[in-house]
């Protein structure tokens, strides 16, 4: 009862406040900047585009603009937010159970915000980069990416193209490894909303030389080779995992842009069969299928 409750409080607040972004237009609003950075980037790729070929409105632009609203806000609204309270305090209780309060192994609330919001930037931004590899090589969590990895023509909309459960999967893998570091603040919308513009930046239809700044930053550049339909020996299961920081990979030797990627075929092998709409795409991976041979056996 107790988490059905807190299920209901939580489906509730986030109702709430959704409804009060929207009919109260501020600085730090979730809503208007989502609308804000995606008009920046869309004004980008028609002004200057790197496919010069590609239709404006290229293929996938609606279904990736309403991915873009269920990702970023339905899906939290509908049940994830909710459920992952519940999550937290059932896990807290089981922790509790083994007489563990607290999880906390650095303490980092005294420091300045500034390092504070650093610290969490780059320890969420490593601990993806290792969830986006494991979305990889473990056969069921590819089939869910393979969402990501169903688009055919870039675009920065195609940044929140994802299905459901990768949510899921980030955020529970994501946990405990963010509430072992004790935050002083739990104000994170800068860092969100830095994430959420270099993650539009890299999937844009756009072209930006980083210079030296490409080996810490990913760049559209970089990730468009991350959506490549044929991969290399060398990399089998994919390359250039990164999210915002490109460091990871070059750190860890999973960079791979063999030459200009502005023309290189996107998707993977069977992506022609692949579900095209939104409910058979967020089905995907859930439901047995009858589609026949539709990866040829080799999954990136
Ligand atoms: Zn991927
Ligand atoms: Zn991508």
């Amino acid at each position: 009862m107790k988490y059905w409750y807190t299920f209901l409080d939580g489906y509730r607040g986030y109702a709430n406040y959704l409804w009060h972004e929207v009919t109260h237009p501020h600085w730090r609003n979730y809503v208007y900047w989502l609308l804000a950075v995606s008009l920046f980037f869309f004004a980008l790729e028609l002004l200057r585009p790197w496919r010069r070929d590609q239709p404006r409105l290229r293929k996938d632009f609606w279904l990736d603009a309403f991915y873009m609203f269920f990702n970023f806000f339905l899906f939290s609204l509908l049940i994830y937010n909710a459920a992952s309270d519940v999550v937290v305090s059932a896990f807290n209780d089981l922790l509790a159970s083994f007489g563990v309060r607290n999880l906390v192994a650095l303490e980092i609330g005294s420091w300045p915000v500034w390092a504070q919001l650093f610290t969490l930037f780059l320890v969420r931004d490593f601990v993806q980069w290792n969830v986006h590899r494991l979305l990889h090589r473990v056969p069921a969590l590819w089939e869910f990416h393979k969402v990501h990895h169903s688009v055919e023509q870039m675009g920065f909309a195609a940044h929140l193209r994802y299905h459901w459960m990768e949510n899921v999967v980030y955020r529970s893998l994501e946990y405990l490894p963010l509430a072992t570091i004790g935050f002083g603040i739990d104000d994170f919308f800068i860092v969100h909303l830095f994430t959420l513009t270099v993650g539009h930046f890299n999937h844009s239809n756009f072209k930006l030389e980083l210079g030296p700044l490409k080996y810490l930053f990913n760049n559209p550049q970089m990730h468009i080779w991350h959506h490549a339909k044929h991969l290399p020996p060398e990399h089998p299961h994919g390359a250039n995992f990164g999210l915002t920081l490109s460091l990871w990979d070059y750190l860890f030797g999973s960079a791979w842009m063999p030459k200009d990627g502005r023309d290189v075929e996107l998707g993977f092998p069977g992506v022609e069969s692949f579900p095209h709409g939104f409910v058979g795409q967020n089905l995907h991976g859930l439901v047995r299928e009858t589609a026949p041979q539709d990866d040829g056996g080799d999954s990136p």
